[in-house]
C-alpha cells in the first residue's frame, strides 16, 4: 500500500467540472492532488477515423451496466484526462434565463434552480473566454442578456448551411450561429490551430485544436508546481471521521493496488453517474444509505435529455465539411400550436457512410450509405427530460452500476422533430413544387449517457437536495461536487458550458474559504 499523503485539495475527475475547477484553483498555490481514472487520450491517426471512433469504439470505456430490467448495456462514456469533453462536439451554449426558473412542461414541472441566470452570467462569460467560444449575440431572440460579446466571432457557414440559414430567415425563423469552442481563426488560417475538418463532433481532435478540458484547463494547470495529477487512479470510496462530518480518506485503486490520500477539501467530479456511484459505494455506519445521502436523493433524478439524431436526405448534395454552425431556438419555450416547451435544434457533425452504418439497424451496402451521406443534412434535436425520483443510479452488491430510467416528456420531443420536418418541407417548397426531402430520425437510447446530469442536485433544502448552493454536501463540511450531477433540471441545451461556468463559480467560493 502506498504511503498516505495529505493535500489542501483533492479533485477527483478531470472532465468539464473537475478540470475547469482545477484551472481556476491551480494559481492559488494550494497543494492540489488530482485523481483521474483514465490516462491521456493517445494522439494518433485513429482520432480522425470513423472506423476507429464509431465502429471499433476504441475510445469508449469497456463497461457493462444494468438497466431497470436487469438487461446489460455498454454506456457511451469515456475515461480520459479531460473526461467526455475529449470527444464532445464543443457546442458551448448558455441556458436561457427561463431555464433557471420553474417551467411547466407537458409532462410536469421543471423545477427552479437555487441560483438565477444573473448569478451565473459572469461565470458563463469567463467560461466562454477559457473555452474559446465563437458566436454572435443578438441573433437568437430567446437568448438571455449577456454582459459582453462572445470572445471570438461566429464560425462561417459553408454554402449549403448558409443557404439553409437564409431560407429559414426568409420564412420568418430565427436561426443563429451555434456557439462553438474550437481554436479557429478563419481570417488568418495560416495562424489557426484548428483546420476546420470534418471529424470534430464525437471525435477527439488529433491536433489539440478543440477547446476540450484537457487542452484548455488541465495542461495549463499542470504548469503550477503545487498541482499533482495521478492518472489511472480510480477512486473507489470516500471515508469519514467518526462524526461522519468530514472526509478523512480518499481510497483509490492505482495499478492494481489500493492507495489512500487525504485532503482538507475533497471535490468529487466523476460525471453524474460515477459520482453518484462513488457516494453510494461509500456507505458506512455514519452514512448507512451512502455518503451525503441523509435525504435519500443521491443517484435520483437522473436526466440525459430526449435527444435524437435527425437526418434529412434531399436531392441536393451537401458537400459541407464542418457542419456544426447553425442552431434554432424558435420552439424552445413553445410553439403557436402548443403551449409547452419543445426544445433546441442544432446541426450535427457531417455524417459519413461509416457513421450511418454504425447507426443503421440492419446491414446496408457501403455505396448506398455513401450516397445517403453525400445528400444528408444532419441535425441534433434536444428536448428537456424532467427529473423523476425513480430515474436513478443504483449500485449492486458487486459494485456494478444500474441505471434505472423511464423516458418522459416525449410528446414535446416528437413535436419538435415534426416541427423540424415541417420547416424543411417549407424550405423544399421554396425551391420546387414538390417536397423531395426524406427525414429519418433516431432517438438516442439509454446507453447514450452523453448528457447525463442531475443525480446529486443542489438546492436550499437538505431534505430534497444533496448539495447546498455552493455545491457543498449538506451532510459534510469538506465535500463538494462540481460535475453535471448538480443540475436540478436538464434544460434543453447542451450541458458542458453550464458545468464549466458553475465550476468557476464554486472555485470562487473555495478561494474565499481557503483564505
Ligand atoms: C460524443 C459526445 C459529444 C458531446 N457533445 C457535447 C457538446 O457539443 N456540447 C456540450 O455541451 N456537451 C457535449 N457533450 C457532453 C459533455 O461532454 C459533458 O456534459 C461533460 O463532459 C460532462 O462533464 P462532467 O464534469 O460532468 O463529467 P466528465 O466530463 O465525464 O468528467 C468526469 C471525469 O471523471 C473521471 N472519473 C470517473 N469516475 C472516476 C473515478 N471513480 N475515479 C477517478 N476519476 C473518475 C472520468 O474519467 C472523467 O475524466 C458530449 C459528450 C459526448 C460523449
Ligand atoms: S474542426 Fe478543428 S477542433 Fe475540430 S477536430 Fe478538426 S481541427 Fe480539431
Amino acid at each position: 500500500m502506498e504511503t498516505e499523503k495529505t493535500y489542501d485539495l483533492i479533485i477527483i475527475g478531470t472532465g468539464a467540472g473537475g478540470g475547469t475547477l482545477l484551472h481556476a484553483l491551480a494559481p492559488t498555490g494550494k497543494k492540489i492532488l488530482v485523481l483521474e481514472r483514465g490516462g491521456y487520450l493517445p494522439q494518433e491517426k485513429g482520432n480522425w477515423e470513423s472506423q476507429t471512433v464509431f465502429i471499433d469504439n476504441k475510445y469508449k470505456a469497456h463497461e457493462t451496466w444494468y438497466d431497470k430490467n436487469g438487461k446489460t448495456f455498454n454506456p457511451e462514456i469515456h475515461y480520459f484526462v479531460g473526461g467526455n469533453t475529449k470527444l464532445y462536439g464543443a457546442a458551448l451554449l448558455r441556458f436561457l434565463s427561463e431555464d433557471f426558473e420553474e417551467i411547466r412542461h407537458h409532462d410536469g414541472i421543471s423545477p427552479a434552480w437555487p441560483i438565477t441566470y444573473h448569478e451565473l452570467e459572469p461565470y458563463y462569460a469567463q467560461a466562454e473566454r477559457l473555452y474559446h467560444v465563437h458566436g454572435e449575440r443578438g441573433i437568437d431572440p430567446a437568448e438571455a442578456r449577456a454582459s459582453g460579446p462572445f470572445p471570438y466571432p461566429p464560425l462561417r457557414h459553408e454554402l449549403r448551411i448558409q443557404e439553409l440559414y437564409d431560407d429559414l430567415r426568409q420564412l420568418g425563423y430565427s436561426p443563429f450561429p451555434l456557439p462553438m469552442g474550437v481554436m479557429l481563426d478563419e481570417d488568418h488560417p495560416e495562424n489557426s490551430p484548428c483546420i476546420r475538418c470534418g471529424t470534430c463532433d464525437g471525435f477527439p481532435c488529433l491536433i489539440h485544436a478543440k477547446a476540450d478540458t484537457e487542452v484548455a484547463c488541465v495542461r495549463p494547470a499542470l504548469d503550477n508546481p503545487n498541482v499533482t495529477l495521478l492518472t489511472q487512479t480510480s477512486v473507489k470510496r470516500l471515508e469519514t471521521n467518526p462524526s461522519g462530518r468530514e472526509i478523512t480518506r480518499v481510497v483509490a485503486e492505482r495499478n492494481g493496488e489500493t492507495v489512500e490520500y487525504s485532503g482538507s477539501i475533497v471535490i468529487l467530479s466523476c460525471g453524474a453517474i460515477n459520482s453518484a456511484a462513488v457516494l453510494l459505494r461509500s456507505a458506512s455506519d455514519s452514512h448507512v444509505n451512502g455518503l451525503a445521502n441523509s435525504s435519500d436523493m443521491v443517484g435520483r433524478h437522473y436526466m440525459c435529455h430526449n435527444n435524437s439524431a435527425f437526418v434529412a436526405i434531399s436531392q441536393k448534395p451537401n458537400p459541407t465539411v464542418f457542419q456544426k454552425t447553425l442552431a434554432l431556438n424558435d420552439f424552445y419555450l413553445g410553439s403557436n400550436d402548443w403551449g409547452f416547451p419543445l426544445g433546441h435544434i442544432q446541426t450535427m457533425g457531417k455524417a459519413d457512410a461509416k457513421k450511418f452504418g454504425a447507426a443503421s439497424p440492419f446491414p446496408a451496402p457501403h455505396i448506398a450509405l455513401d450516397q445517403l451521406a453525400k445528400h444528408s443534412l444532419d441535425f441534433w434535436v434536444t428536448s428537456e427530460d424532467l427529473p423523476r425520483a425513480e430515474n436513478r443510479v443504483v449500485v449492486g452488491r458487486d459494485g456494478v452500476i444500474g441505471l434505472h430510467y423511464t423516458e418522459n416528456n416525449l410528446e414535446a420531443h416528437d413535436r419538435l422533430n415534426s416541427k423540424l420536418k415541417q420547416l424543411l418541407r417549407k424550405v423544399d417548397r421554396k425551391h420546387s413544387l414538390t417536397s423531395l426531402t426524406i427525414c429519418l430520425r433516431k432517438k438516442i437510447p439509454l446507453r447514450g449517457t452523453t448528457h447525463q446530469c442531475g443525480t446529486i442536485r443542489f438546492g436550499h433544502d437538505p431534505k430534497s437536495s444533496v448539495l447546498d448552493v455552493n455545491c457543498k454536501a449538506h451532510d459534510l463540511d469538506n465535500l463538494y461536487v462540481v460535475d453535471g450531477s448538480f443540475f436540478p433540471s436538464s434544460a434543453a441545451m447542451n450541458p458542458a458550458l453550464t458545468i464549466m461556468a458553475n465550476a468557476l463559480r464554486v472555485a470562487d467560493h473555495l478561494k474565499e474559504r481557503l483564505q
